[in-house]
């Protein structure tokens, strides 16, 4: 009967050990590149494939032009060594992951050449201004005077101010 007892007590504990194990490792977030791992531009991959609608295709890159220009021209102006890491880790992971896989293809070859320029709010808008040049040009659009920048992506910095007194 004791002899029954303790097989029944060392079943049951190997058993609670067993699930404790596997709720823990189910729990445990599985992260490709650790935090704060720096993201080796040669080791990116498009992830999307190719984005066959020419209308659609269109319509995401204005979007998204005005969301990456008026990211820069709102990015600090003396921005912290975090800061700036954190703009170029978006940058290179934003051309892996862009959803037009043959555009997301030419930027991430034209960024691991021309990598983000992250000391200042300036060198960010005309690095990002150029890039974008650089598809007009491959598109055989019109190549935009990068000098006008801040007049066409205003910060929107006033507008905050006056909203917080
Ligand atoms: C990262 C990225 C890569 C892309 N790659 C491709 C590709 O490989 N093939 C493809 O077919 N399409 C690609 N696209 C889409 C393409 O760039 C255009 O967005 C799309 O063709 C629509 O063009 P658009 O003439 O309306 O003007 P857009 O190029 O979308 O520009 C929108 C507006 O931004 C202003 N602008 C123009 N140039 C600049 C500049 N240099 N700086 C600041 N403002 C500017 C102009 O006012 C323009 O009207 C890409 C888009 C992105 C975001």
């Amino acid at each position: 009967m004791r002899r029954v007892q303790i097989v029944t007590t060392v079943v049951v504990v190997t058993l609670l050990l067993i699930s404790t194990f596997f709720v823990y490792r189910k729990q445990e977030p599985v992260f490709e590149t650790k935090p704060g791992e720096e993201i080796e531009s040669d080791e990116a991959k498009v992830i999307m494939s190719v984005m066959g609608n020419q209308t659609e295709k269109e319509e995401l890159g204005r979007a998204t032009w005005k969301f990456l220009h008026t990211m820069m021209a709102r990015y600090p102006e003396t921005p912290t060594e975090t800061e700036r890491k954190s703009l170029k880790d978006f940058m290179m992971l934003f051309s892996t992951l862009y959803p037009c896989g043959e555009c997301a293809t030419h930027f991430n070859k034209m960024i691991t050449t021309y990598p983000p320029q992250t000391s200042s709010r300036v060198a960010a808008s005309q690095w990002l201004c150029a890039m974008h040049n650089n598809v007009n040009e491959r598109l055989k659009k019109p190549v935009f005077d990068c000098s006008g920048i801040e007049a066409k992506y205003p910060c929107g910095c006033d507008e905050e101010k006056s909203s917080n007194e």
